[in-house]
């Protein structure tokens, strides 16, 4: 038995990070200061994007995402008349010059096309927003799947959001194309991603906005935080208008407010931290995927459990690392699952399908088959930063001495 217990995914703070955090805590701004600033510029330098705006959570900027769609669509003119930027706004409605683009309909309902396995913040916040989400089945690989998406599409459906599934980015090539196809804005949830790459590209950075999250488990953190990016520059306004109370400072105390907003701010403290942590990201990617690269091998052909292969040109942040249970085992998972928490070993399940939950049964959705059968099958196990291979060797012996205790069961 391990002697301590292994998280699925836990944090990494050094002497760096703590120094950091004092600094940040002796500055003259404790909140919208200079950390700020240059925690958004060195974002959006490192995924290589025009804009990055923070936030205290990634749930917060999710909110955003949506709320700027829902504005431009069905607040058109008032939006027009509040932002003031008609050429912005203009390309943006008749999207870079794409015919009859949906934002020019006049829309009385949205609809967004996603995934029914991630967080539920993902579409809380389009409920939130009145925008209905209409789920698509996955891929084996848990990444919402294209094919046969198509015919999901409704009148009023303006946007597609993906998610990274276990930090795993999906095609970003065939999401821009079936985007740029059917006329949608394209939200990226790359909350598991942060520092994933597919072909070379940051992951979530090919989108119209990609949201990421800097929750204590994802790869690096803030304690709570996260940020929206985007290469368009009014997108980005309306998010860091929205973010902080709606308001544009004009003179010394003359300011406005133009629009309903908020105090989503991330704090001086959490920037400087993240500042320090984005130091650290690749030390902590290498070490996610020196884990998981272990898993692989240790766990190849054994007779109770897949383990999902990545894409050649994705480069995976390994925030999860996910076990699929061979079909006689699903029915044991609960079982499985207990013992090897009583074994210290950190298991949690990602995800119950969306539309499964109660907030969710006046919609009655359809079940999705592969969607059920990865929620049954799943079982994500420790894989993050604060591992050495001993202990992944450890971890990878008890799951194997469960799994086959419970398959003679
Ligand atoms: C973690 C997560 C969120 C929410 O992030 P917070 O920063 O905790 O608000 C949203 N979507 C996905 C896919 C996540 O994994």
């Amino acid at each position: 038995m391990l002697e301590n217990f292994i998280p699925y995914s836990t944090q990494s703070i050094n002497q760096d990070d703590e120094m950091a955090v004092i600094e940040s805590l002796h500055s003259s701004h404790l909140t919208q200061g200079k950390y700020l600033i240059e925690f958004e510029n060195t974002i959006a330098k490192f995924l290589q994007t025009q804009h990055a705006v923070c936030f205290n959570s990634a749930t917060s900027a999710l909110y955003v995402a949506f709320r700027i769609i829902k504005e431009l669509v069905l607040e058109k003119e008032t939006s027009l008349k509040k932002y003031g930027h008609l050429d912005a706004l203009q390309k943006i409605l008749y999207l870079k010059d794409r015919d009859n683009f949906h934002f020019a309909h006049n829309h009385k309902t949205i609809s967004i096309l996603t995934t029914p396995i991630s967080f539920v913040a993902t579409t809380n916040m389009m409920l939130e927003n009145d925008i209905t989400p209409i789920f698509g089945d996955i891929c084996m690989d848990g990444n919402l799947k294209l094919e046969g998406l198509e015919s999901l599409l409704r009148d009023d459906t303006v946007a597609i959001c993906s998610v990274d599934y276990a930090g795993n980015s999906v095609d970003m090539e065939a999401f821009r194309e079936f985007a740029t196809k059917h006329n949608l804005l394209w939200i990226s949830d790359s909350s598991h991603a942060f520092g994933g790459s597919f072909n070379g590209k940051k992951a979530g950075t090919l989108a119209d906005i990609g949201i990421f999250s800097f929750h204590a488990v994802k790869s690096i953190t803030t304690c709570e935080g996260g940020a929206l990016v985007s290469e368009n520059a009014f997108f980005a306004h309306i998010a860091s208008l929205i973010c902080s109370h709606g308001i544009v400072k004009k003179t010394l105390y003359n300011h406005d407010c133009i629009t309903l907003g908020f105090n989503f701010r991330l704090n001086e403290i959490g920037a400087r931290l993240g500042l320090s942590q984005l130091q650290r990201i690749e030390s902590f990617l290498t070490k996610r995927e020196e884990i998981a690269r272990f898993y692989d091998k240790y766990f190849k052909d054994n007779p109770y459990f897949f383990t999902p292969k990545n894409h050649s040109s994705v480069i995976s942040t390994r925030h999860l690392y996910p076990l699929l249970l061979d079909s006689s085992l699903t029915c044991k998972k609960e079982a499985i699952a207990n013992e090897l928490v009583q074994n210290h070993v950190g298991v949690q399940v990602h995800y119950k399908p969306i539309y499964n939950f109660s907030l969710y049964q006046p919609f009655n959705y359809p079940i999705l088959r592969n969607a059920e059968d990865f929620y049954h099958a799943e079982l994500s196990i420790p894989c993050h930063q604060n591992m050495t291979i001993g202990i992944a060797k450890k971890v990878a012996d008890t799951i194997l001495s469960v799994f086959e205790k419970y398959a003679k069961k």
